[in-house]
């Protein structure tokens, strides 16, 4: 029979459900989540031992699992599950004439000045009161900048030879557009979906990973029909908000903000920001632009290549728009991070909690045994190597029960398996789950099979979109 036990817990917020829905969204501080993340090998600052490097950041054992796992949840949403996308991966440094086609180079003759509030960059020329002109935040010292990191390609150092860093991944797909088109005879709607590294010689990073000089983004690029891209465009909105719930974001901590006039660039048509909550107020999470056909004509016209499409059941030939939503992994890691973090009171003990959704978790299980003790450690070492192949699952069996519960409980493993004495005699072992902290016994035949049920049972909230849409 099973065995299971409720116990009570409570919050920060007061008393606490066994769903999360139940917790208040009270905010946790930055600095809270910069030191959970140093305590468990989640984000180290990068080259630390040398004194660190301004707004560089290395993912430890712990966070290169949720960044994989963030990153996969993505390609499963956009490419895998999906027959209209398909994936690439295009190199970082490209032929320098895409960045003239693309508009990146022009910033270069250009003075500008960036909010230090809203960190919109503005054309020196065009501000009158040294204030900016959507928050009136305070502006830097105007710059003839470049946001692009600038090297060389080749042993001379001329300029000639003067590439950069890719600062989307974009451009890799509107130049890889025909050759898409033609090897995977698709015909129009369709998405080219990549996830890379993009850098930004940035003039004001921080917020810890929020804003960073070298970052990861998942950009997809949906190529439609011109007329058909309004559609399309509520239709990729709504995905991706959803996409962002279904991982576990609370429905408060997210909105949709539509850019005014002024802050739309000009090729664009129209554009949203879906924005979380940050500590430090509402930010851009991801951006989605209907770019209408800038991109394609640009290349067509610097390349010399005709980019237009052929659309075989209307007979017409036409640029295609796109549709771009554009995304950071990191980003995306620091809201998961903050909206799953709490901390709780459990039988008169603090402890620290993050409510990661199953598939974000970095480790699904944990096994350990009651203590570590001659008896126990080979049934325990067994229950390890039938659970590792399947899931990432951690053994430890140093120091009390109690404090290898905390260990697990802060980085967020929904299961924890016991293998007590009790086990030697009945093959049973105890699944602990995380949020509610409810137990119960298993035999351990089924146990793989159990975990894999129970890692596959979150219930997603998929209510509309349109009553949370906000101006
Ligand atoms: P922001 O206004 O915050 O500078 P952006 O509008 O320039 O962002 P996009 O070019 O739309 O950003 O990039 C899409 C996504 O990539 C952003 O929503 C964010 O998640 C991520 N991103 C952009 N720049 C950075 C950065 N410097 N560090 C970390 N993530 C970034």
């Amino acid at each position: 029979m099973n065995e299971y036990k409720f116990l009570t817990l409570t919050s920060k917020a007061g008393k606490l459900g066994n769903e999360r829905g139940m917790r208040m969204p009270d905010k946790v501080d930055m600095e809270t989540i910069v030191s959970l993340c140093k305590r468990r090998g989640i984000i180290f600052p990068s080259s630390e031992i040398y004194g660190g490097l301004a707004s560089c950041w290395d993912y430890g054992p712990i966070g290169v699992e949720i960044k994989r796992n963030i990153k996969d949840a993505w390609w499963k949403a956009i490419v895998q599950e999906r027959d209209d996308v398909v994936g690439i991966d295009t190199s970082i440094m490209m032929h320098p004439g895409v960045w003239g086609a693309s508009g990146h180079l022009d910033s270069f003759t250009d003075p500008l000045v960036e909010c230090k509030s809203c960190h919109l960059r503005w054309r020196a020329s065009e501000i009158d009161n040294q204030k900016c002109p959507k928050c009136s935040g305070e502006l830097t010292e105007p710059r003839m900048f470049n946001l692009m990191f600038k090297t060389f390609m080749g042993p001379v150092e001329e300029e000639a030879d003067t590439i950069y860093l890719r600062p989307e991944t974009a451009q890799g797909m509107f130049v890889n557009f025909e050759n898409v088109v033609t090897t995977s005879r698709k015909s129009l709607p369709l998405g080219i979906a990549q996830i890379g590294k993009s850098f930004r010689n940035e003039i004001t990073p921080g917020n810890f990973i929020f804003r960073t000089r070298e970052f990861e983004h998942m950009e997809l690029e949906y190529f439609v029909k011109p007329g058909n891209d309004e559609y399309w465009f509520d239709y990729w909105l709504n995905e991706r908000y959803n996409w962002y719930i279904k991982l576990g974001i609370r429905k408060e901590n997210l909105h949709l903000r539509q850019h005014g006039k002024e802050e739309l660039a000009h090729y664009a048509r129209d554009c949203y920001d879906i924005e979380y909550l940050f500590p430090m107020g509402w930010a851009e999470l991801e951006g989605i632009a209907n770019r209408g056909d800038y991109d394609l004509t640009q290349h067509a016209k610097y390349s010399s290549k005709d980019l237009s499409y052929y659309d075989g059941e209307s007979g017409e030939r036409y640029v295609p728009y796109v549709i771009e939503p554009s995304a950071g992994v990191d980003r995306s890691l620091l809201a998961f991070l903050i909206d799953a973090y709490d901390e709780e009171e459990v039988e008169g003990e603090r402890r620290v909690v993050l409510h990661l959704h199953p598939s974000l978790a970095p480790v699904k299980v944990a096994v350990l045994p009651l203590s570590r003790n001659e008896k126990l450690t080979p049934l325990a070492k067994e229950v390890y190597k039938q659970l590792c192949s399947g899931f990432m699952t951690h053994y430890d069996d140093s120091q009390s029960i109690g404090r290898r519960y905390r260990r697990q409980d802060e980085i967020g493993t929904p299961f924890c398996v016991t293998v007590d004495f009790q086990s030697l005699e009945d093959n049973q072992v105890t699944i602990r789950e995380r949020d509610s902290l409810a137990q119960i016994r298993v035999p351990i035949k089924e146990l793989k099979q159990t975990l894999e049920a129970k890692l596959r049972g979150e219930p997603f909230d998929t209510s509309p979109l349109w009553a949370t849409r906000q101006k």
